[in-house]
């Protein structure tokens, strides 16, 4: 992906930190601030996490990163794509993307509609535990 291109046509900057943020979120699907912080500084060791969090919100509000709550721990960020569900485990943390299913579609479409509510975005996320998770709690 051409990060440089995405974050001028999103009316940004293109600078190294952050081409950098964007590459370590896309290599990992979903990361939280201190995973980037870690991953970023391999390459930028004198950039402070204040300053990559600064860019972190800073690309959330021109849409190029989506922020992902995780219950009971820090959220996560991702490139923005096309929507989907998400399946995460609140033991580890793990976020796992599913597309949206035409019947999902219309259930939120169908849902909105009687409330004569636009839906524009949708965020769905499912909480649960992983599979790895489950079957650490079993042995
Ligand atoms: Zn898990
Ligand atoms: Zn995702």
């Amino acid at each position: 992906m051409d990060y440089a291109t995405l974050l001028k046509e999103s009316g940004l900057k293109a600078t190294f930190q952050r081409m950098n943020i964007l590459d370590s979120i896309d290599k990992q699907g979903h990361m939280c601030v201190d995973d980037i912080y870690e991953e970023v500084t391999k390459v930028h060791p004198s950039l402070s996490l204040a300053t990559i969090y600064k860019n972190i919100i800073l690309m959330q509000e021109n849409g190029i990163l989506v922020e992902v709550p995780i219950a009971g721990k820090k959220s996560k960020y991702e490139l923005a794509k096309t929507d989907h569900m998400h399946l995460i485990c609140t033991e580890c943390g793990d976020v796992e993307d599913m597309s949206c299913l035409e019947t999902t579609d219309k259930i939120f479409h169908d849902l909105t509609q009687k409330e004569h509510f636009k839906l524009n975005k949708r965020q769905v996320n499912l909480y649960g535990v992983c599979e790895a998770c489950q079957t650490q709690a079993a042995s």
